[in-house]
């Protein structure tokens, strides 16, 4: 669909932005002609305030974070009491109580036998640490021919070298980096007779050569919120198991809540051999990951040999804020029923948003858990689709072909409604 043009700079422009904007350089941007960012200066539930006094929902929780919604008071007061008492300390030789309960916690949580967690400081490099990890245990084990991953077209799984090389390979950055990026298998996700029989045939053709498969499970997110059944999953577990291949699930978007289970994997049964998260993890409040491992990978490090151990330790792993703030969205979770929010949005976002399935240009309407995706034709210019969200006091990022909606799991319908409006605003035009 075509849009009119941006018609920025917002009314009103605070010194620090027009001053940093010759210094600062944007995500996915082109800065030749991205449109100058709209200024934030407060957060508060679902509400983003500009500096020009305008008041945005947020539909998109903070790039899938805000779990809670900002600025929730019972995590603010925890990480208000953490920046009290000891805002960071090294992981390294010494031991701190939120990151101690917060692996507890998260293990719980976990299909049975994944018990051992690794904090990171990116999902990124939560992705990082699972493949290492799938690679090393099999290093230590004396294997050292299997060295690929089998991933899929529409996956995402980070912008490192090492996660970019698992993502579906269109997405330009493949091409660009071709020579520097390790060549693994990319396949069609196996979802129907034709593409589970491709698949098939990739697997057995390259089985020797593979250490793992890694996938979105239920949703590929920044592939263009794809959707696809639990059977997909249980598929997918079925031939690590033929294989003696790791399996991973990355979860750092499908995590807390979005999919309406806690986690994805619940609704396959399938328990993969390790499971990433990051996004929501702490509320969307400071940056904070886990790459959660089987017991029985992680037995694959034990030896008295050092040189068996897994040799990875950001500087700020298992930051304690971080800790804190993701203990206090825990709480928050058992205290609170997330889930049923979840499904009530996923509802009225299904209510609301199925008769744009008539509208021009309009190619699918799809809902899951608090996810909603009204998919285009394409989008020409989805930073001027946004500009004009924004007319409607929304904010709402579309990019590739749909504007999606993953809302804080208790934004009320009142602010729900105004969201599904301004879509619907926008692509009846
Ligand atoms: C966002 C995302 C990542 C990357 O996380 P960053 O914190 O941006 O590095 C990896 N995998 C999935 C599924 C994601 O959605």
């Amino acid at each position: 669909m075509t849009i009119s043009p941006p018609t920025n700079p917002p009314p009103t422009k605070p010194d620090w932005l027009t001053d940093g904007w010759n210094h600062v350089w944007l995500p996915y941007a082109q800065m030749q002609t991205a449109p100058l960012p709209a200024p934030a200066i407060r957060t508060e539930g679902s509400r983003i305030t500009l500096a020009d006094g305008r008041v945005l929902i947020d539909g998109i929780a903070s790039w899938w974070t805000a779990c809670h919604g900002y600025n929730h008071p019972h995590i603010r007061a925890a990480v208000a009491q953490q920046l009290e008492t000891m805002p960071h300390i090294m992981f390294g030789g010494l031991a701190h109580e939120p990151a101690y309960r917060l692996a507890t916690r998260l293990a719980a949580l976990m299909p049975a036998g994944l018990e051992r967690v690794f904090f990171t400081d990116s999902g990124s490099v939560a992705v990082e640490v699972a493949l290492k990890i799938a690679l090393q245990s099999r290093l230590n084990q004396g294997e050292t021919t299997r060295t690929k991953f089998l991933a899929f077209h529409g996956g995402y799984h980070g912008d490192t070298f090492a996660t970019m090389a698992v993502c579906d390979p269109e997405e330009g950055m493949h091409n660009l980096f071709a020579d520097m990026l390790t060549n693994h298998i990319i396949a069609p996700l196996p979802t129907n007779p034709a593409s589970i029989a491709a698949f098939d045939a990739i697997a057995a053709r390259h089985a020797r050569e593979l250490a793992g498969i890694i996938v979105e499970p239920l949703v590929q997110g920044a592939g263009g919120m794809r959707f696809h059944p639990p059977e997909t999953l249980r598929h997918l577990r079925a031939t690590a198991d033929h294989y003696g291949l790791t399996l991973i699930f990355d979860e750092i978007f499908t995590g807390f809540g979005r999919t309406g289970t806690l986690f994805a994997y619940q609704q396959s049964g399938v328990t993969p051999d390790i499971i990433t998260l990051s996004k929501a993890l702490t509320g969307g409040t400071s940056p904070l990951a886990a790459t959660i491992v089987s017991t029985t990978l992680f037995n694959h490090f034990l030896a008295p040999d050092p040189a068996k151990a897994l040799m990875h330790g950001p500087t700020f792993m298992a930051n304690p804020l971080g800790c804190a703030a993701a203990n206090a969205s825990l709480d928050l979770f058992e205290r609170e029923n997330r889930l049923a929010q979840a499904t009530a949005l996923g509802a009225q976002m299904q209510t609301e948003l199925a008769p744009l399935r008539t509208a021009p240009h309009v190619i699918d309407v799809r809902t899951l858990g608090a996810i909603g995706v009204v998919q285009l034709k394409s989008i020409e210019n989805p930073a001027a689709l946004r500009t004009e969200l924004m007319r409607h006091n929304v904010w709402i990022r579309p990019f590739r072909d749909i504007i999606y909606l993953t809302p804080a799991l208790t934004m009320s319908p009142d602010e729900l409604s105004r969201l599904t409006a301004a879509i619907g605003a926008v692509v009846k035009g």
